[in-house]
């Protein structure tokens, strides 16, 4: 059985991103994959400025990608059964964020990581996970292998957490359920982005112009999820920039995304980490998982070359689930009147210019809310 010092499980941006930095610091990094890469992955495709920004610092450079829009302005506005609302849209200085095909970015972030020494095992489910002494023993298809230590990088679905007994399956209201599809027949809206709230408690609708396809959706907690549908059909049928006026022939992708901000158990034990969604890292108000994903793959791999994953856990909650709480209060004001603070994102620019510092990565939800807390409730 061959000895790895370390074991990556999933190839998303978490499991990629850990590899790489593992890879360039000489150690012995096995990533294991499922599916034939590159591979599909449902989402809306939006990556921040603040989800490059993290790549950077971890000195990783994308490629030249086909899929990579830029987008220079967001549109707001809400939704429900009776209308949908354009209200306001938020200019940026510069490019706040992209739209790519996830294939295509995390194939890259995969080829990064081959390329820096890592090796990739591709078409392999992990099924089964034993610990034998001080090392783990990873079991796919006619195969096993050995690491000290464990990155569980394998997203929502992922069940390494499981067989580790980090926690069970995830409860209805930790976790959302999106209705997503890709449509080719509509009107460009004047921003890329563009984000509706209300229509759900948790979570909101959007339309992503990508140029040569939008991918158009909504989600909510799954356990409001049951009109999601109903409210997925309202939203394509009365989108002013849909064509469509039926959707029996889309396709439908349907798949979970953490809504917590991140698992209230432990995400460490030993020297097993959990990473990106199978933490549930994902901010709880724009659903953006991307850059989390990216920051826990480089805390992980910068806790394993220190030699000090006791710290994993304490370090994730010091740069993200500490601030995520405060997105987690703003999803609870949003929701008390959600036209009344797109309105106030589109009449007060400081407001508006304070949110998209967040995306950039220049500042926190909690600062967010120290500056606009007052504004917000009264
Ligand atoms: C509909 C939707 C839209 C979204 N839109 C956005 C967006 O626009 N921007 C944004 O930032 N975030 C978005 N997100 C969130 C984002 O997709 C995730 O947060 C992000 O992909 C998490 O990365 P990850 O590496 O943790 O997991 P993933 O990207 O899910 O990668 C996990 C990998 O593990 C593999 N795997 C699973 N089980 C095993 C196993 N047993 N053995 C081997 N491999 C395994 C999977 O095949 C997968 O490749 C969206 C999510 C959804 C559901």
């Amino acid at each position: 059985m061959i000895n790895y010092d370390v074991i990556v499980i999933g190839a998303g941006p978490a499991g990629a991103t850990a590899a790489a930095i593992l890879a360039e610091s000489d150690i012995n990094a096995l990533l294991i994959e499922k599916e034939k890469l590159p591979r599909p992955k449902i989402c809306g495709g939006a990556v921040s400025k603040r989800a490059l920004s993290l790549l950077a610092a971890a000195d990783i450079l994308l490629p030249e990608l086909k899929t990579f829009k830029k987008c220079r302005s967001m549109q707001l506005g809400t939704f429900d059964f009776e209308s949908i609302e354009d209200l306001a849209t938020i200019k940026f200085e510069n490019e706040a964020a992209y739209l790519t095909d996830r294939a295509e970015f995390d194939y890259a972030l995969v080829q990064n990581a081959i390329t820096k020494g890592a090796e990739l095992k591709q078409n392999l489910m992990v099924t089964n996970i034993k610990k034998e002494n001080s090392q783990f023993i990873i079991y796919g298809a006619d195969f096993s292998a050995k690491s000290k230590y464990l990155l569980c990088a394998d997203g929502v679905n992922g069940t390494s957490a499981i067989l580790l007994g980090f926690r069970d399956k995830w409860n209805d209201d930790e976790v959302g359920l999106c209705i997503e599809s890709s449509i080719t027949d509509y009107e460009p809206p004047p921003s890329p982005l563009n984000f509706y709230f209300g229509g759900v408690k948790w979570g909101y609708a959007w339309f992503f112009d990508k140029g040569d396809h939008a991918s158009i959706g909504t989600g909510t907690v799954l356990k409001e999820a049951s009109n999601l549908r109903r409210l997925f059909n309202y939203f394509v049928m009365r989108s002013r920039y849909t064509n469509t006026r039926s959707t029996e022939n889309l396709k439908l992708n349907a798949w979970r995304i953490p809504a917590t901000g991140g698992i209230s158990g432990n995400i460490a034990t030993g020297n097993a980490l959990l990473l990106g969604d199978a933490a549930g890292l994902v901010d709880p108000f724009l659903g953006e998982g991307i850059p989390y994903a990216i920051q826990s793959g480089k805390i992980a791999a910068d806790c394993v070359i220190k030699n000090n994953v006791g710290d994993y856990r304490k370090k994730i909650e010091e740069e993200i689930t500490g601030d995520l709480k405060y997105a987690r209060i703003l999803v609870k004001i949003v929701k008390l009147d959600p036209k009344r603070f797109i309105k106030l994102l589109a009449n007060d620019s400081t407001i508006a210019r304070d949110y998209v510092k967040i995306v950039l990565g220049d500042s926190t939800y909690r600062q967010f809310l120290k500056n606009t807390f007052k504004k917000l409730i009264f």
